[in-house]
């Protein structure tokens, strides 16, 4: 009769897998023998008519574990969806100066709060400053650790327990729970609401700034779009008004285009340098969005008004890692040096014409032997230049199931993430950064998809 007591010891199978040793660790190894054997007791005595695990069998069942416990899950993906800024695949891809910068300060011990001159400490909030004065002509800069952070800590120095006087048309949801009125209220402001859903005149505006306000804020909305019966007034319109009751405006731009989207095609994004210009005293806006960088909140403006900002306890809480501050850098540095389109990728994305695509896709076509190349929008995405899309060309595959294809590419090595319409698999090639590592996972899923 089989005995729970003939499983083997945890000491004999340990003995027997030095290869699962050097690979994952003795510590580990031991934990997954140990889980190993628990699972093959309880089923044991749940169905004991199906015997006991060989050894082999359970140090390939511990192997399986430590595959699983050591595989990270945070990998990189091909986008084919067109979605240029896609917020579940990552946002931007990086420029090959940025990576290289964030690699070298991340291997390296670095002058993050270091004064190479004064042989002295230093702030890390100099780094990218220089470069984003040049860029925009602001007198100060800060950067966080992201947009969200930005708008919290700007309220939070500047308004906390005062009033902020923010457009109905404004309070809106941006994605992944970020809701301008929440974040607002989290920062202790006091918010006051003007206007309606789809207008808000200067009016409006006037008679809020009457009583003794801390801070006008506009919020660009982002992913979403007000039409028909609307009136906003022009940013310059609201500055004035503001100014004149002495009162600061705050414009969270979000995506922060420093290039103006329209010469590609794409609906206009309110720039950075249009902000300014408008008067505004302090803009913010995310690193990663049409900036094209790494992770980010950038506070640029009037100088008082950022040294204020840096002193606020909540700027310790919120602020840039050394990675962050030399990527920014380096990618604002393509913009100084009038590089952006050739060297940041979303910017390569986004300038691309429809027929350049359409060579490409053709190109996948005659490789892949299926398919064919039609017509099809690619998007900005990332919370900017909402319902906006430019022409764009796709290789459409025409398979039993899109959906057991669409898994198909996503199990695959690297996953590849697309859409489906009518029925189809769309492959924008708009989106993919690698088209021979594309096609030769394209290829091994048609493959074994037949
Ligand atoms: C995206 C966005 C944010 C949040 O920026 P993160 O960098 O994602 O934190 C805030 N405000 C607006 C208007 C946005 O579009």
């Amino acid at each position: 009769m089989t005995n729970l007591r003939d499983l083997p010891s945890v000491e004999k199978l340990l003995g027997a897998a030095d290869h699962l040793i050097r690979e994952f660790g003795r510590p580990l190894t031991l934990d997954a023998i140990r889980t190993t054997l628990d699972e093959a007791r309880a089923r044991f005595t749940t169905q004991p008519e199906a015997g006991l695990p060989s050894m082999s069998d359970i140090l390939a069942q511990a192997r399986s574990h430590l595959t699983a416990w050591t595989s990270p899950t945070l990998l990189p993906v091909i986008n084919a969806t067109g979605v240029i800024l896609h917020t579940n695949l990552g946002r931007a891809p990086l420029s090959n100066a940025t990576i290289q910068a964030m690699n070298a300060v991340a291997a390296h011990y670095s002058t993050l709060e270091y004064d190479l001159e004064k042989g002295q400490r230093g702030s890390r909030f100099a780094h990218a400053e220089t470069v984003l004065q040049k860029l925009t002509g602001a007198e100060a800069a800060v950067i966080v650790n992201n947009n969200a952070s930005a708008v919290l800590l700007v309220l939070s120095a500047l308004a906390n327990k005062k009033r902020v006087v923010i457009s109905r048309s404004q309070l809106v949801e941006i994605g992944g729970g970020f809701r301008v009125p929440e974040v607002m209220k989290q920062s202790g402001a006091k918010l006051v609401e003007i206007g309606t859903t789809n207008k808000v005149r200067l009016s409006d505006y006037q008679s809020a700034l009457e009583e003794s306000t801390a801070l006008v804020m506009r919020a660009h909305r982002s992913n979403f779009k007000i039409v028909g019966f609307t009136e906003e007034p022009e940013l310059k319109e609201i500055v004035d008004v503001a100014h004149k009751a002495n009162v600061i405006v705050v414009d969270d731009l979000g995506s922060g285009a420093l290039l103006d989207t329209a010469q590609y095609g794409f609906v206009h994004e309110p720039t950075v340098q249009e902000s300014l210009a408008a008067g505004v005293d302090l803009v913010c806006f995310s690193g990663d969005k049409l900036l094209g960088g790494p992770q980010a909140g950038i506070i640029l403006g009037r100088r008082d008004l950022i040294d204020r900002i840096k002193k606020h306890p909540l700027a310790r809480a919120v602020r840039a890692d050394k990675t962050c501050l030399a990527g920014i850098t380096a990618t604002l540095l393509h913009y100084l040096r009038n590089e952006a389109e050739r060297e940041i990728p979303i910017w390569r994305m986004m300038s691309l014409t429809p027929e350049q695509v359409k060579i490409r896709a053709e190109a996948w076509r005659e490789v892949l032997g299926v398919g064919d190349v039609i017509k099809s929008e690619s998007t900005a995405g990332g919370g900017s230049l909402p319902d906006e899309s430019v022409s764009t060309f796709v290789l459409a595959l025409t398979v039993k199931s899109p959906d057991k294809f669409l898994k198909k590419l996503r199990e695959a090595n690297p996953p590849v993430i697309a859409r489906t319409e009518s029925d189809r698999v769309l492959l924008d090639p708009r989106t993919v950064l690698d088209d021979e590592l594309f096609l030769a996972v394209l290829k091994k899923v048609l493959h074994a998809y037949r």
